[in-house]
């Protein structure tokens, strides 16, 4: 469902070429879960906003449902991305004067698939099935970051994309939010077979993993390579810092 072929990505400031991403291939098949760790800075997002088509490479090749998105026009690469891609963001990115409802529809809309009419019957649904009734009309300040991260799953859902990328979607969370969004994970993949791809170090997500990704130095690797156990505690004390929700 999801084919990166030799990807690479170099960031260019003034002074300097920063490559990211050097030559990752990696490929998820269908109904798969797929985990993507690594430290942090190491390109995990960088990573995931490519397969996503939010970002291009520098070079290589990105095929998502059989598609190769990499050299799509804006205006073609909107529409696919509505419909075969749901992505939670790293810091959830709701749209803040849309109301969570709204927020949801917003892909349906982009797919030129739903009127206005039926893409709020899907929302709604949608809000419903991450437990989010009653809080519809809510705008996403008036909601935790627990319910915020539940609209954007929502959000990612609700076009039945064939493949959901998720960054760090506990990150932020407390322990409640996290179980509950670690338990939709679990039935979105096992009741419908969803292609999914989460940047996590949560340990309960690591565990349903079909596969584990693990990028360093810009590269990836199937296994997590030999470190010492330094640069472990190092890792770990870079992911628990991170994200937390102000
Ligand atoms: P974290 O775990 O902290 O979220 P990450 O693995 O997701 O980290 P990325 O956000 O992909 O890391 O960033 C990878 C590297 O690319 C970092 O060194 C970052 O500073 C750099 N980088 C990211 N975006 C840009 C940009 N637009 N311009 C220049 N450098 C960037
Ligand atoms: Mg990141």
């Amino acid at each position: 469902a999801l084919v990166l072929r030799d990807i690479w990505k170099i960031y260019r400031t003034q002074s300097e070429e920063i490559p990211v991403l050097k030559g990752v291939n990696l490929s998820v098949n269908q109904g798969e879960l797929a985990i993507i760790m690594g430290p942090s800075g190491s390109g995990k997002s960088t990573l995931l906003s490519i397969a996503g088509g939010l970002e291009r490479p520098s070079k290589g090749r990105v095929i998502v449902g059989g598609v190769d998105i990499t050299d799509l026009d804006e205006d073609e690469l909107t529409k696919i991305r509505a419909r075969k891609i749901g992505f939670v963001f790293q810091s959830f990115n709701l749209i803040r004067n849309l109301t969570a409802v709204e927020n949801v529809m917003m892909p349906l809309i982009f797919t030129g698939m739903y009127s206005w009419r039926q893409a709020r019957e899907i929302a709604l649904k949608m809000l419903e099935i991450v437990g989010l009734k009653g809080h519809e009309e809510k705008f996403p300040r008036q909601l935790s970051g627990g319910q915020q991260q539940r609209v954007a799953i929502a959000r990612a859902l609700a076009p039945s994309p064939d493949i959901i990328l998720m960054d760090e979607p506990t990150g932020s969370l407390d322990v409640d939010s996290a179980s509950r969004v670690l338990s939709l994970v679990k039935w979105l993949n096992e009741a419908f077979g969803q292609t999914i791809i989460i940047v996590t170090h949560n340990p309960e997500i690591a565990e349903l993993a079909t596969r584990t990704f693990y990028i360093r130095g810009g590269e990836i690797y199937q296994q997590p390579p030999t470190s010492t156990l330094a640069d472990k505690v190092k890792e770990l004390k870079s992911s628990a810092g991170y994200g937390s929700f102000a």
